[in-house]
């Protein structure tokens, strides 16, 4: 089988590639739409990844800038080539490696823990890397309080501020954040334990300092409230009677 990659581009939050496929054998040469990439894609991931991997090399001069190394983790493995979208961008590539690019295409797969390279990586003098150290930590922040805190000590310059943003990643600035009584960030999903006898108003009540609520949602727009089942009742609690556990 031989492939070219000839182009790769984002969608969505993820990375993806268009690819033009050349004497795939036996099909002869052909070009595919953007549905049928999407489509070859989740088909043959692990084939799509090697071909990254075989024709996406860095080059030699970001190999330079990189030392050789992911822009992102400093791992020295599987490096590849990430296009930092919008693509216009004169200098729009970097040098990432497979585990980050795959978390970047899969979000729902980020393991927090290695992300904290963004410590480092944000301080990066390539605009691309900024950008992407930007992005992936607003994607983070709903997951990890010290995201927000880098967040809050990075400084992009206009133009990279408005590179990182243009595809709308961190949007939802203004998002509403739930939090505890210690202030840990609070998630759907979550199991509380209630840190004061609440009265529930029309439910003829006191729920129990002490009682734990399983799976809470958040009311998503007022920080300071949860839905929660406490002795089947779903019922609003606030915020600062609970600690996550
Ligand atoms: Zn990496």
């Amino acid at each position: 089988m031989k492939v070219s990659v000839l182009r790769i581009r984002t969608w969505g939050s993820g990375v993806i590639l268009s690819i033009i496929a050349v004497d795939f054998s036996p099909v002869p040469d052909f070009e595919m739409t953007n549905s049928s990439i999407q489509r070859f894609i989740s088909k043959h991931r692990d084939i799509v990844h090697q071909i990254i991997n075989k024709y996406m090399k860095p080059d030699k001069k970001l190999l330079e800038r990189s030392q050789h190394r992911c822009e992102l983790c400093g791992s020295n493995k599987d490096l590849q080539v990430y296009v930092v979208e919008p693509a216009n961008h004169p200098d729009n590539q970097m040098v990432i490696c497979a585990a980050c690019n795959d978390q970047i295409a899969n979000p729902e797969t980020m393991e927090v823990n290695h992300w904290r390279c963004l410590n480092e990586s944000m301080w990066s003098e390539v605009p691309a890397v900024q950008v992407m150290a930007w992005r992936l930590l607003h994607r983070l922040k709903y997951k990890a309080d010290w995201a927000q805190d880098l967040i809050d000590m990075m400084y992009l310059d206009e133009e990279t501020q408005a590179w990182a943003e243009a595809t709308g990643e961190g949007n939802e600035e203004e998002k509403i954040i739930h939090k505890d009584s210690n202030g840990a960030v609070l998630q759907n999903g979550d199991n509380v334990v209630l840190i004061k006898d609440l009265k529930v108003s029309g439910g003829g009540f006191t729920a129990k300092r002490g009682t734990a609520v399983r799976r809470i949602s958040l009311v998503h727009d007022n920080p300071e409230q949860i839905e929660g089942r406490v002795e089947g009742q779903q019922i609003v609690i606030l915020t600062k009677y609970v600690k996550k556990i």
